[in-house]
């Protein structure tokens, strides 16, 4: 049997990231991986059902073999064989992030040879992940502008902690990405607040609103019932649309919080990205990572960055030919370069 060199890595220090980040990358440069103590210092380590399903879409799409999938494992190995462009249909099963589980899959689907469509069953909603309209406004138009050829659709949304939510993505191969410099975001154009909201009383989600609204008024804003489906939930949903970005902050209904913190939490956020004059927010910032390191080069002014950002380089640098250096630039902001060893 042919042996071939595994890459290892020890997932500690991070989250689920880690590992999806290992995923699509051993899918894309077919180097296979094998990681211990995954999700090592969370409340409950190990696999979690979102993240095995990330693990078997990856097995499924790439024709790959992985060795300690189940739930709960800390440790596992993942071969990767050549990736199969097609028609999908993963179902997490719990409230667990479609999101994520697409961003995990876009960059080998990018890679295929032929086109594929995704539908994806689980959270469209959910605190700790990017909310379907995080994927449409900002990270897609970054990696559009990367040459991505990639749209998605919101079929129903879905709330933690029922789920029920459903996407669907079309995703045309580039090959490889291009480099991305993005610096500066030029001025604030618009902005807007939504309130989706499902099962829960109007006036939950007005006091949602109202309490984003008194930090950053504006004019279009408004809360917006959702579709019928299972469970119920209510989230806030802040944009920015700047002449050369767009940034979306959002924050979750959580039992036992009351509505105006989640409205203040999420125009919180906004307000703190508006001040700081970065061009990409915090949570872009470590999802840019991936695709530009896949490119080769390039570099974004962004806010003081979270754990999120060194974990995630750990394991890119592990895979890619690339180095990446964070600076300090103007007003507290850094700049994030990355480019060939
Ligand atoms: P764990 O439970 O181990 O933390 P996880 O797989 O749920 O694992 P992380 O490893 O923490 O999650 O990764 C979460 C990802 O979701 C990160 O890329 C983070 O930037 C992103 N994210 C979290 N909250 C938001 C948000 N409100 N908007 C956009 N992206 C978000």
């Amino acid at each position: 049997m042919k042996s071939e060199p595994l890459i290892l890595l020890d997932g500690t220090s991070g989250g689920g990231q880690m590992l999806r980040t290992a995923l699509a990358l051993a899918m894309v440069t077919g180097q296979a991986f094998r990681m211990e103590h995954i999700r090592g210092q969370r409340r409950k380590p190990g696999l979690m059902r979102q993240h095995l399903t990330c693990v078997r879409a990856a097995g499924e799409i790439s024709g790959g073999t992985v060795v300690g999938a189940e739930i709960g494992a800390t440790e596992l190995t993942f071969h990767p064989g050549m990736i199969r462009g097609g028609d999908y249909h993963f179902a997490i099963g719990t409230a667990g992030s479609t999101g994520l589980l697409f961003q995990t899959l876009l960059p080998a689907l990018l890679h295929a040879a032929g086109p594929s469509t995704l539908r994806l069953e689980g959270g469209t909603h959910n605190p700790l992940a990017p909310p379907f309209e995080f994927l449409e406004r900002v990270f897609l138009p970054a990696l559009r502008r990367m040459g991505a050829d990639a749209t998605i659709s919101l079929v129903q949304s879905g709330f933690a902690p029922v789920g029920g939510g459903i996407m669907e993505a079309t995703i045309t191969p580039c090959g490889n990405l291009n480099p991305l410099a993005l610096h500066d975001r030029g001025d604030l154009r618009a902005l807007r607040i939504r309130v989706p909201i499902r099962n829960l009383s109007a006036a939950i989600g007005q006091r949602m609103l109202d309490a984003a609204l008194e930090m950053l008024p504006c004019e279009d804003a408004s809360v917006e019932p959702r579709e019928p489906g299972p469970g119920r939930g209510v989230c806030c949903l802040i944009e920015a649309a700047f002449e050369q970005i767009t940034e979306l902050t959002s924050d979750f209904g959580e039992q036992g919080v009351g509505a105006e913190r989640i409205g203040a939490r999420a125009a919180k956020n906004m307000h703190d990205f508006i001040g700081s004059r970065a061009a990409v927010g915090r949570h872009l910032a470590d999802q840019l990572l991936l695709p530009l390191a896949l490119a080769g080069s390039g570099s974004f002014t962004t806010m003081v960055p979270d754990s999120h950002v060194p974990t995630n380089i750990t394991v890119i640098e592990k895979f890619l030919p690339v180095k990446f250096r964070i600076t300090e630039a103007t007003r507290g902001t850094r700049v994030i370069a990355v480019a060939g060893r």
